[in-house]
């Protein structure tokens, strides 16, 4: 049982891992083009706040107490897009912390929302006030004052080793499990902890993975290196390429369209029950788009890496236009097997 007292104690954090990782993966299967194919999804929706970042969190978090790089005194203030807030805003205030999360002002409602419930405070930033790079330069500048612990999850090593040492392994031993190994691994690149973390993992047990990291064709910001067009998948592609992520060590950046991502999220949650965000179903394209390129044999791997409640004010509920190329028209899910935990 978690307990909510403070302060931070070894065991607290312990108790925590129980509600963070260790997912289930789905075998997805669905038609493509009228033709059968599968996918394996890890459903990081599970997770404690219901998203991939609580990962993050509780590991920067734990090597931080481990470390001495935290005081239980310390106010925790991190500039995100929303999910990174969530989960520093729970866990944090498990383990007794102040939390005062920085985001621009133009995330869905549900994640301030969910903020403040949890007990953190949320400070906005609006396009004209620097946006997300503006968020972030507010968190160093609060910081200066002192008594403040800045996870900096765009640059800060332990994002993507919270990845390799839990989401890469349990995919590597979840696959096993069936006598199956990754052969690709597609994820949307927020900070890009996810998709380096788990590349680097499954590359020391398969040379030969495949690796590709995901973005919105709206706003290719992998592609260009810098901020280009608007794009509605929130939590990935923000707006520069995040000091974690090393494109030289991945193979091909691969793209959704981001009315695309909402038709394939809005199919899973309709037909197989998987009540999903945005940035779900741009990982599904990826990982399909993949699969159809890769054959038959293939084990292709994605995340859903959160759940549809933070974005009931979002276009996710709306009903969106078919267009043209989208890999919406030709998918369709008939039924999923669940696979071994
Ligand atoms: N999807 C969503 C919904 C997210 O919030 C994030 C994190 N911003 C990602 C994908 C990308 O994860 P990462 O930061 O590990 O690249």
């Amino acid at each position: 049982m978690v307990e909510t007292l403070a302060p931070c104690t070894h065991e607290k954090l312990i108790d925590l891992w129980h509600l963070v990782g260790n997912t289930p993966m789905l075998k997805l299967h669905y038609t493509y083009k009228g033709k059968p194919d599968s996918i394996y999804v890890k459903c990081e929706h599970y997770n404690l706040t219901g998203s991939v970042k609580d990962r993050m969190a509780l590991y920067i978090l734990t090597q931080a107490y481990k470390n001495a790089q935290i005081d239980p005194k310390d106010i925790i203030i991190e500039a995100t897009s929303g999910n990174t807030g969530i989960a520093f805003a729970s866990l944090g205030r498990a383990l007794g912390h102040s939390v005062k999360i920085i985001m621009p002002n133009w995330l869905s409602k549900e994640r301030m929302d969910i903020i403040s419930s949890l007990g953190a405070e949320t400070i906005l930033v609006s396009k004209e006030e620097g946006g997300f790079l503006g968020s972030i330069s507010l968190s160093q500048q609060m910081a200066a004052q002192g008594g403040v612990f800045l996870p900096k999850q765009f640059e800060n090593v332990w994002n993507a080793e919270a990845h390799e040492k839990t989401t890469g392994p349990e995919i590597y031993h979840q696959l096993a499990a069936v006598g199956l190994k990754a052969d690709a691994f597609v994820a949307g690149v927020g900070t890009g902890g996810t998709v380096m973390g788990v590349g680097n993992y499954l590359k020391l047990r398969n040379p030969n993975v495949k690796i590709h990291p995901l973005e919105p064709a709206e706003s290719p910001t992998l592609s260009t290196g810098y901020k280009v067009g608007s794009h509605r998948i929130q939590g990935i592609s923000d707006e520069f390429i995040p000091s974690i992520v090393n494109l030289q060590g991945l193979d091909s950046i691969i793209q959704a369209n981001d009315g695309d991502a909402i038709i394939v999220a809005q199919k899973l949650a309709s037909q197989l029950g998987l009540a999903v965000g945005i940035s779900s179903g741009a990982n599904v394209i990826g990982a399909v788009k993949l699969k159809a390129q890769m054959g038959a044999n293939a084990v292709v791997v994605t995340l859903l890496s959160d759940s549809n409640k933070k974005y009931l004010s979002t276009d996710l509920v709306n009903q969106e236009p078919m267009k043209e190329g989208y890999i919406a028209a030709s998918l369709d899910f008939t039924n999923y097997s669940p696979m071994a935990r």
